[in-house]
């Protein structure tokens, strides 16, 4: 089972850093101190720090910045205005009251990532936006971290390459 398990972080490490020039993460460790959350968090933790550090390794491989960012307050800073509404976990959606900005909860969250992630490389903000983004709910491994989530942005070519995909 351990085993599998780690093949499937491979895997999923493999293709994120193949297929983008930069990931972002959120380094969880520190808002699951911060906000003491439940029992069994910490094991997903585990697993998610175990995660970043196979990310960090295929980074080096393939030549991709893997950058783990500050998660303080992503989910509940406006990505637009930057104003800071809490948020309980069921709100799915995010909805500025000061700017208007509305948008998935996670998505909100991953630009802020983004963002962070391009500040932490020394990136020039330009009026993209993320390539991808995926949260790790969406992967089955890594389920119980309901907050973590990766956002990745590509190359100029990447993008291209994710327009004509999206044409086909
Ligand atoms: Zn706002």
């Amino acid at each position: 089972m351990r085993r599998k398990k780690l093949d499937f972080k491979h895997k999923v490490a493999a293709f994120y850093t193949s297929e983008y020039d930069a990931v972002f993460v959120e380094n969880l460790h520190v808002k699951g101190m911060l906000e003491g959350e439940r029992n069994g968090r910490n094991t997903a933790e585990v697993g998610w720090r175990d995660f970043i550090m196979v990310l960090k390794h295929h980074g080096r491989k393939r030549g991709c910045h893997v950058v783990d960012v500050d998660p303080e307050d992503t989910t509940k800073a406006c990505h637009k205005c930057g104003v800071k509404t809490k948020k309980p976990l069921w709100v799915r959606e995010h909805s500025c009251p000061s700017c208007g900005f509305e948008t998935d909860r996670d998505y909100n969250a991953a630009l802020n990532v983004w963002e962070r992630g391009l500040d932490k490389l020394g990136v020039v903000h330009s009026e993209g936006t993320p390539a991808e983004t995926a949260t790790a709910v969406d992967a089955d491994e890594f389920r119980e971290v309901s907050a973590s989530r990766v956002v990745d942005t590509g190359s100029p070519c990447l993008k291209e390459r994710a327009a004509i995909a999206a044409s086909e």
